[in-house]
């Protein structure tokens, strides 16, 4: 089956190489080309909002499943996924593929001093990057007064890491506009890739339980998780049906 459909959002089912394959070719000819990441979290944010749906559903070019709950979902509705295929570790291939290539980039979200030192990293560790813009999340301009000065800078890739579904709306907006590059929304990534934020050690991640290191590393995040059990139930009634 090439889409899995999980409550609503239609996945695609490919492994982690077939995507690497699918966007290179589409790199190479500079095709318009929007990939959205989605971890329950952002399946249930739309559910509640329709327009967010849209956006996944008509103007994303490629869902993936980020996150062992889409995996497990997935399985239990009988439609099971190649695998879990995180933002964060397309982030970081296409980064050094970018350095590679001397691909064009821009970036934008987190923190000031966040993408400061992303900033830094880039100059110091992928120099083969043209960084052609780098900007803070925390701008008060329209997505769209945003998205025309992206345009502006001829990007070959674009990384949003604004959080749901802000990051995916100012992306729709240059997908609509049918800017030649490639563009994810990368939630938290920057600030895991700036070091500002760890990443779960290993044996967190190999026994799939990186969400309950963030939990206590950062027990904000615990209203937003909130979402998850129900994400179960929703899950466990569509299996009913
Ligand atoms: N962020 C931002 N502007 C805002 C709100 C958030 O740039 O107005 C950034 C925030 O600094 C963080 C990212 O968006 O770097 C989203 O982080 P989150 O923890 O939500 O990511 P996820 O858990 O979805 O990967």
């Amino acid at each position: 089956m090439s889409k899995v459909n999980v409550l609503g959002v239609d996945f695609d089912n490919k492994s982690f190489t077939q995507f690497k394959n699918e966007f290179v070719g589409r790199i190479n000819a500079h095709q318009s080309t929007f990939v959205v990441t989605a971890n329950p979290e952002i399946v249930m944010a739309a559910n509640e909002n329709p327009e967010f749906m849209k956006i996944l559903n008509f103007d994303a070019d490629y869902i993936t499943p980020d996150g062992i709950g889409i995996v497990k979902a997935a399985k239990m509705l009988h439609t099971p996924l190649k695998e879990r295929v995180t933002g964060y570790d397309l982030f970081t291939w296409l980064m050094k593929l970018a350095n590679e290539r001397n691909l064009r980039v821009y970036l934008i979200g987190a923190k000031p001093h966040v993408i400061h030192a992303v900033q830094e990293k880039i100059a110091r560790d992928y120099s083969g990057i043209q960084l052609v813009g780098a900007e803070d999340g925390y701008f008060n301009e329209d997505l769209e007064v945003m998205a025309y000065q992206i345009e502006r800078t001829e990007p070959d890739l674009v990384f949003a890491a604004l959080g749901s579904p802000r990051q995916e709306q100012l992306l729709a907006i240059l997908r609509k506009n049918l800017l030649p590059a490639l563009m994810m929304g990368v939630g938290g990534s920057f600030d895991v890739f700036s070091g500002a934020v760890k990443r779960a050690p290993q044996f967190w991640q190999q026994v799939h339980l990186e969400w309950f290191y963030r939990l206590v590393k950062n027990p904000s995040r615990f209203k937003r998780m909130m979402v998850l059990p129900k994400f179960v139930h929703e899950v466990h009634e569509e299996k009913r049906k």
